[in-house]
């Protein structure tokens, strides 16, 4: 296991988020504010982009529940380079993970679906994913690289050239 950094989320701020309306900053101006993702409940979207996200149904919080099944805080989304990490807050009803209880934090993926009380929450990254390693050629098997436009071998157009 590694140690995560409980520090940090134990305390979320909640007041100044309620004083400015403005999202958490990253503590040393830490690019954390570019989007890498959002939450889409029922008609709402909410755009995934301070350093912590909390949920619950404090209506202060970046993703604010009007559920009573959903504890005040309830879960929180931690980002780690270019990953999102959600975890349970020691919630009444726990948090769920694609029907999996979220026990440890678990690394977001696009069209993850969360359930918290009653509610309903789809993740949609917005990250590009890292490429992969490489193709291979769809008619004479060799790998080619993620910017190859065509197979050198056999001069079939290549799945990861962007036309
Ligand atoms: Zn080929």
């Amino acid at each position: 296991m590694r140690k995560t950094q409980s520090i940090q989320m134990v305390a979320p701020r909640i007041s100044s988020v309620a004083s400015t309306g403005v999202r958490l900053s990253a503590p040393n101006g830490v690019a954390a504010t570019r989007e890498l993702g959002y939450l889409e409940a029922v008609g709402r979207r909410f755009p995934i982009g301070g350093a912590i996200v909390s949920i619950g149904r404090d209506r202060n919080l970046e993703v604010a529940l009007d559920d009573p099944g959903v504890s005040l805080l309830h879960a929180q989304i931690t980002r780690h380079e270019d990953a999102l990490y959600l975890r349970d807050l020691g919630s009444r009803n726990g948090t769920w993970v694609n029907r999996a209880r979220v026990t440890v934090p678990h690394q977001l993926r696009s069209g993850d679906r969360i359930h918290v009380g009653q509610t309903e929450l789809v993740f949609q990254g917005t990250a590009a994913p890292s490429p992969p390693l490489s193709f291979a050629c769809k008619s004479c098997g060799k790998p080619l690289g993620p910017e190859a436009r065509f197979c050198t071998s056999c001069g079939f157009p290549a799945p990861g050239g962007s036309s």
